[in-house]
């Protein structure tokens, strides 16, 4: 065929960037442009006089006749019909999404069988330069990716009547072309006018789309993550960034769109040579199939189930923010629960004067605290004056930036200094009286405890240690619960991860990628002290304090070097075995005695060890954010930072569940 006859069919704004394609292909004398069919007798008398093409209301056999090439750019609902027709006269090239059902795409794939090599389906994103280097960079490397996330979102306020699988097909045919698995493993969801779709491609590739239409700016990116490295590429920038340890390198490419040239060029390829099928027409299917077939459905098997492994402060008010709309289990290690960081930490109930370093976590704690509040009030002693004290000799945060951070984030104080003989005047710069309050931790667990015992479809399970755990073909999760010496399995819709310490469970069971942690050692003292219930912070220096408990001369005392007795980032991201603890109460209160000579009178109660777990790779040293993290198949994982976040993250994740929901 020396040079094919084309016919546009459908000249709307999508049709029009083809329009311009066809005519530098005809400036170069590859085709000729011989018919346009547009909707409208209005759109067809426009088209007449702005293009010297022969310009039609309907395709019909007679037309078809004199044409060899027809490129459809019209609505999914017309276009099957459209192909029906033109496969048997030309070669036909058809702009996604093509179908809008299984049974359409049953019809096409019949069509495909009965006319073979005729078709293409336009797949703009295989001939995308970003996507191609992608490819290249994919194949370079032996081992797959743990994740990847692929984001195709545009901008719109009102309510989309469209599927955004279909829409953004697209984000599958990419998965299919980077990687060419099939899956085994699919769940998905939609929230308002988004759909998340979860797929495992063969054994251990995840992967969790993000396609639809929000009111933040339209996003079309692709992140992949390898154990040892990362790539990101913004598709609208054409840019790639390349992250490995301590390098990373970007590549930016040129912005000038070639993708639907070099798709029109290939596809005239195809048709002259006529001897290689460059996209059979499986791969036009697959993604498709794929796409139809992790359309999100409306549920209809009952109520569904979630399981929260872990009975902290978070796990359990996440199971009280749930159980409204789903049955959950909450189970946990110990016998009772929030026995570990929940108990052993330093019970303030914060109010952001601890974070002079890090604006954000005071923002956090302002914007959580009501909903905190509302719930458990009671459980907060606030007549413990607390009392800040910047040290005279740290460099880092001197009194004029205390005072200065504290107001920029109106936090209220006084300057007042705790009664004498407790603090060394000398050692501190200034002192301030605050309204933080401290937890009575066994009324905050109480009450956590009465209003589980009060809820409905909620099961508590103590002594029930999870260990094991399968994602399911149809995307549920397995668990495996050891309790009182055996082992039963359990299968569930939701899975949130409260375990803190444990927070790459998930990553390990599920081969999702690991969050690097370092975990440290620490150690918390109880001591009597023959003074009334307050607390001092020293801020910067050595970051030491007590820490009024509200009852009996008990204090917990921390030092922010003595306290940490190991420290540790693992490989797998799990906490590792600490072996046999040596106690350093002697040097804590040795050095914490310098700020607060009171502490030399201290009778030492007892030691409580916790592992804490931080970002391994945080610059913020202060920051304690809570962690929020949405792995995709219907799996999440907190990390709590502070206790007052815990009801508005627990809020957060159920309030995005329910919305799923409503499909
Ligand atoms: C040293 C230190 C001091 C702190 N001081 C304060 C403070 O003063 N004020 C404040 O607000 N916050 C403070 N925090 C932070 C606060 O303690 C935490 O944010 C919060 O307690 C975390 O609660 P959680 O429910 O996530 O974790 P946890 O209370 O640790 O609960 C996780 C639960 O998961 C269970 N679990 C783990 N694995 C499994 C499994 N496989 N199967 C079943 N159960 C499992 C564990 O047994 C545990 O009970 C401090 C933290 C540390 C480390």
């Amino acid at each position: 065929m020396q040079k094919p006859k084309v016919c546009l069919v459908g000249v709307g704004h999508f049709g029009k960037s083809h329009l311009q394609e066809w005519l530098k292909l005809q400036e170069h004398g590859r085709v000729e442009i011989s018919a346009l069919v547009a909707e409208t007798d209005e759109s067809e008398s426009e088209l007449a006089a702005q293009y010297s093409v022969p310009v039609y209301t309907s395709l019909d056999a007679q037309l078809l006749e004199k044409i060899d090439i027809v490129d459809i750019v019209t609505p999914a609902a017309s276009q099957l019909d459209m192909i029906k027709k033109c496969l048997p006269h030309c070669f036909v090239l058809v702009e996604k999404p093509l179908v809008t059902s299984i049974d359409e795409l049953n019809l096409l794939d019949e069509l495909l069988s009965r006319y073979p090599n005729k078709l293409m389906l336009g797949h703009n994103y295989r001939f995308n330069p970003v996507v191609k280097i992608l490819q290249e960079l994919v194949m370079a490397r032996e081992q797959l990716p743990s994740l990847v996330e692929v984001t195709m979102l545009n901008v719109s306020a009102a309510e989309v009547d469209l599927n955004p699988n279909l829409e953004y097909v697209d984000a599958f045919d990419i998965m299919d072309y980077l990687f060419g698995l099939d899956s085994t493993i699919e769940s998905s969801h939609s929230v308002a006018n988004t759909h998340q779709v979860s797929i495992r491609y063969g054994d251990s590739l995840h992967c969790v789309m993000n396609l639809g239409w929000h009111n933040k700016p339209s996003k079309r990116s692709i992140h992949i993550v390898y154990p040892d490295a990362d790539i990101s590429c913004d598709l609208f920038r054409y840019s790639i960034k390349i992250s490995s340890d301590n390098h990373l390198e970007t590549i930016n490419l040129s912005h000038e769109r070639t993708s639907l040239r070099d798709e029109m060029i290939s596809f005239l390829d195809f048709v002259s040579s006529q001897s290689e099928n460059l996209v059979p027409p499986d791969l036009a299917t697959r993604p498709l199939r794929t796409a139809l077939r992790t359309t999100p459905k409306k549920r209809t098997n009952g109520r569904p189930r979630a399981a929260i492994i872990g009975g902290g402060v978070f796990g359990t008010n996440c199971a009280l923010e749930m159980n409204h709309f789903c049955d959950v289990s909450v189970f946990e290690r110990h016998e009772n629960l929030m026995e570990e960081v929940s108990f052993v930490n330093q019970w303030r109930h914060h109010s952001g004067f601890h974070y002079p370093r890090s604006y954000d976590t005071i923002q956090e704690i302002r914007s959580t605290k009501n909903d905190f509040e509302e719930l458990y009030n009671d459980a907060v002693i606030r007549d413990n004056i607390s009392y800040f004290c910047p040290s005279a000799t740290g460099v880092e945060i001197p009194a004029e930036r205390y005072l200065a951070a504290c107001s920029s984030n109106y936090l209220s104080y006084s300057i007042e200094y705790p009664p004498a003989g407790i603090v060394d005047r000398d050692a501190i710069s200034v002192s301030i009286k605050t309204d933080e309050g401290v937890y009575d931790f066994y009324k905050l667990r109480d009450m956590i405890e009465r209003r589980l015992a009060a809820a409905e479809n909620t099961n508590v399970f103590v002594g029930a240690n999870i260990v094991d755990a399968e994602i399911l073909p149809d995307g549920r999760k397995k668990l495996s619960i050891e309790r009182n010496g055996e082992i039963k399995t359990e299968v569930f819709d939701y899975l949130i991860n409260a375990t803190y310490s444990n927070r790459n469970l998930l990553a390990k069971w599920f081969s999702f990628p690991v969050e690097k942690l370092r975990f440290d050692l620490y150690e918390m003292l109880v001591v009597r002290l023959p003074i009334e219930q307050l607390c001092v912070t020293i801020i910067d220096g050595p970051f030491t304090s007590i820490v009024g408990m509200g009852h009996d001369n008990l204090f917990l005392v921390s030092h922010i070097h003595d306290s940490v007795l190991k420290s540790q980032v693992t490989e797998d991201g799990m906490p590792p075995d600490w072996g046999e603890i040596q106690s350093n109460s002697h040097n804590m209160l040795l050095s914490a005695s310098k700020y607060i000579p009171v502490l030399k009178q201290a009778e030492i109660v007892e030691s409580r060890y916790a592992t804490r777990a931080v970002n391994a790779f945080a610059r913020d040293f202060d920051a304690r954010p809570t962690v929020i993290r949405n792995h995709g198949f219907d799996c999440w994982s907190v990390m709590g930072g502070k206790i007052i976040t815990c009801v508005s993250n627990a809020r957060e994740i159920a309030t995005t569940i329910e919305r799923s929901l409503r499909v």
